[in-house]
């Protein structure tokens, strides 16, 4: 089994648990949601993501995305990332890599970066402020390349 399709087995699990614990049903319409975040992976709005849905002939509500994603960020399966003062993006959270954002101002598109000196800064910051650091977030705005050239 590929790393991809046994993290869409757990996500699938982990779900049906959280289901089951606060008394929801199962519905297909929940599951394919998270199975097209799984599977399309980076950074989605939820309006892109109901109109994919539609586009598949998915017979599922604007409601029932915007729901399940609410959902799905408070069992921890997906992260809400929120740039700047209007955009809100959800990305897949397990096995989700850390990585940083570069965000464009003017046509709002995210690029992912890593850079391993940030896990070295923050270990130096814990010993040296004796601080536990529980998680960080970086966002960088400007104008992307193809922004620039118009
Ligand atoms: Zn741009
Ligand atoms: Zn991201």
């Amino acid at each position: 089994m590929s790393d991809e399709i046994n993290i869409i087995e757990k996500a699938i699990s982990h779900f049906t648990e959280e289901l089951e614990a606060r008394g929801l049903r199962k519905t297909p319409e929940r599951f394919a949601i998270l199975r097209e975040i799984y599977s399309l992976g980076g950074h989605l709005d939820a309006e892109d993501l109901f109109l994919h849905m539609k586009n598949q002939e998915y017979r599922v509500s604007r409601a029932t995305v915007y729901n399940t994603l609410e959902l799905l960020v408070e069992v921890d399966l997906v992260k809400k990332q929120q740039f700047g003062n209007n955009i809100t993006l959800f990305e897949k959270s397990l096995g989700y890599k850390q990585h940083d954002h570069l965000i464009c101002t003017k046509c709002g598109k995210v690029i992912e970066f890593c850079d391993p000196r940030i896990q070295q800064t923050k270990s130096m910051v814990e010993e040296l402020i004796d601080f536990e650091i529980a998680y960080h977030s970086l966002n960088i705005y400007g104008l992307c390349g193809d922004c620039r050239k118009k």
